[in-house]
């Protein structure tokens, strides 16, 4: 039991906050002695289409004592209907206040819904900073991919989970299991995870910064350690074959098997090519298997490949032939997201089951063959004209195509190479018997992220991203391209929080005060709000966002340790600044990012297969 009617009938999408779909799972409340919310600080569309999601919900769920819950980010309709009424935020399987949880789990994959973290924990009357909480409030622990800096939501967050939760989390649960049991305090049960490998409590640190602003250092209390490990599991879990079916469409709507995680191709500028690493492959009959067990348990007519580089997969061709015997009489779609610019590409998908040909995309991010060298993308303009053609000749009349503005190092001609590369790629499709290309261009704007070899690197400002917007919207109006991007200011915000310290904690809890949530989306993100909360912060954002950072500068998530080395950060770097490429480790010789210590096993595969 969720919301009541009277409730749910004055919000959109009021299935968003109804739960009792298929397959979700209710357990007895009162014989179940520790509960969990599994929070996602983004609405049930997004959310549900969250690949680690249903991996935690099952997980959790398996063990007899524990029971996982769901929620998300209510829209500010909800959000405002509900405060009116004075009803506090609830789960979706028993419609229980998030209040009497014991632990509420929060992924974080996205620097925009800091805020939503905020708003939630407010909406479940729960106090938003971690040091007002006391022994009767749950534990708010945080996960996912920007935990990997986690300073800027350090006064938030009692504990954060780096890295792979799947082996981690029992250890953690059982811990709470003896808490509870003993009766201890909230203080002694964050003192005693914290010798956990991958937990970090940011209560038990005291940052230090310059008298000139900079940060200087973090330093552990004695339960603490300097270092805070990025926990990575040997071999993927079991795929989820039996997940929550969504009653609403949701963003990706259809099966998903993650048939490998981590990915050694070194772009530059990508996280999760960084924090991921190093590569495992789920088997192909697993896959198979998997694929088998999701149609049959769920009737999902499409399923998808999930892949940070679907092609890289060993054996993709085969496991897409297998697929394809298996459901020739039958009509299921596969999709193969993150597909690399070749000519294998375009053939892969054309093997594909059930093909809806829709379109391709293609993600080359750089036009200019000099600064695909520099963000070490590796791939080459007569590459990108191959696939293109190879697209046209087969029939396909869409193409989508991803460049991102304000790469390091990025010139005037690198930016006119984008619309040159495009009337190239235009031109082509039109020598196509009868058919009329249709280009979609989709710009962003490079963001530094913390772990990447462009970490040190400050972004461009408002101007200069406008003025490279400008030429392109300019350079790319005619008839049969589209220009689709994302607002640069929202980048600008991310990178401020992205490279952020545990100051921009004031910053976050004032844009929220202010009324900032959903800053993702465009039509609630608000700049101005953001600009005045630094300025009431007396923070800078440029000082986050646009400084370029020496190399040497003490990093505020230096004590996150994710097994790539420091060094080969700086050396990936310096090798992009003289426009050089590294090879991808998969298939040449190792290049020594640090994990062949802690796995020593990659260094060996990977050299024995080199
Ligand atoms: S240890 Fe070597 S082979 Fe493994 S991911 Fe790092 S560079 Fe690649």
């Amino acid at each position: 039991m969720t919301y009541p009617d009277s409730i749910l009938s004055r919000v959109t999408r009021p299935a968003r906050y109804t739960g009792g779909e298929w397959n979700s799972i209710t357990k007895d409340w009162q014989k179940t002695d520790i509960k969990v919310a599994l929070s996602y600080p983004d609405v049930y569309e997004i959310g549900m289409s969250n690949i680690a999601l249903p991996i935690l919900y099952e997980m959790l769920n398996r063990q007899p004592d524990v029971l996982a819950e769901r929620v998300f980010a209510p829209w500010p309709d909800l959000a405002a209907v509900i405060k009116e009424a004075d009803i506090p935020l609830l789960s979706l399987e028993s419609g229980r206040p998030l209040g009497e949880f014991d632990i509420i789990g929060f992924s974080l994959g996205y620097e925009l819904t800091y805020t939503n973290v905020l708003e939630m924990l407010h909406l479940a009357r729960i106090p938003v900073l971690a040091g007002e909480r006391d022994d009767s409030h749950p534990v708010i622990i945080a996960g996912g991919s920007c935990a990997l800096n986690p300073e800027p939501m350090a006064d938030f967050i009692d504990l954060f989970v780096i890295g792979e939760a799947e082996e981690l989390l029992p250890q953690l649960i059982d811990c709470f299991r003896h808490w509870k049991r003993q009766g201890a305090t909230r203080k002694e049960l964050l003192g005693r995870v914290a010798s956990l490998p991958g937990i970090y409590v940011p209560g038990l640190y005291q940052a230090e910064y310059e008298p000139d602003g900079l940060f200087r250092s973090l330093t552990p209390t004695a339960e603490a350690s300097a270092k805070i490990e990025r926990q990575i599991v040997a071999k993927l879990p079991p795929p989820v074959t039996s997940p929550v079916i969504p009653y609403i469409e949701v963003i990706h709507d259809r099966g998903a098997i993650e048939i490998s995680r981590g990915c050694t191709r070194g772009c530059r500028f990508c996280n999760a090519g960084m924090i991921y690493r190093p590569l495992r492959q789920r088997p192909q009959q697993e896959v198979i298997t998997a694929v088998d067990d999701l149609v049959s348990n769920c009737g999902y007519d499409e399923v998808s490949l999930v892949s940070l580089s679907t092609s890289d997969y060993c054996g993709i061709d085969l496991l897409v032939a297998s697929i394809a015997r298996r459901y020739s009489k039958k009509n299921l779609t596969v999709s193969l997201p993150s597909l690399r610019l070749n000519r294998d590409s375009v053939k892969l998908v054309e093997s594909l089951p059930t093909r809806r040909k829709t379109g391709l995309t293609f993600a080359p991010e750089a036009a200019s063959q000099r600064l695909q060298r520099v963000i070490n993308k590796n791939t080459t303009e007569e590459e990108l004209m191959e696939t293109a053609a190879a697209a046209f000749e087969r029939g396909w009349t869409n193409l989508k195509l991803y460049f991102m503005l304000g790469l390091p190092t990025e010139t005037g001609d690198d930016v006119a190479s984008i619309i040159q590369l495009v009337d190239k790629v235009q031109a082509l499709g039109r020598t196509a018997p009868g058919k009329r290309p249709h280009i979609r261009v989709s710009l962003s704007s490079f963001v530094p992220k913390a772990h990447t070899p462009f970490q040190w690197v400050g972004q461009d400002d408002e101007l200069e991203l406008n003025n490279k917007h400008q030429i392109l919207r300019q350079g790319l109006r005619r008839k049969g391209v589209r220009l689709s991007w994302q607002d640069p200011r929202a980048s600008l915000l991310e990178a401020a929080l992205s490279r952020g310290d545990r100051r921009l904690g004031r910053v976050i809890h004032r844009a929220w005060q202010m009324g900032a949530s959903f800053d993702g989306w465009s039509e609630r993100f608000n700049y101005e709000t953001w600009l005045r909360a630094f300025e009431e912060s007396g923070i800078e954002p440029g000082f986050y966002a646009q400084r370029q950072r020496s190399t040497e500068e003490p990093l505020p998530w230096g004590h996150i340790d994710t097994g790539i080395s420091p060094d080969y950060l700086k050396r990936e770097y310096q090798l992009a600044l003289e426009g050089k490429e590294t090879a991808d480790c998969h298939y040449q010789e190792c290049s020594a990012c640090g994990l062949q210590k802690r796995r020593p096993e990659c260094h060996q595969k990977q050299a024995a297969s080199g």
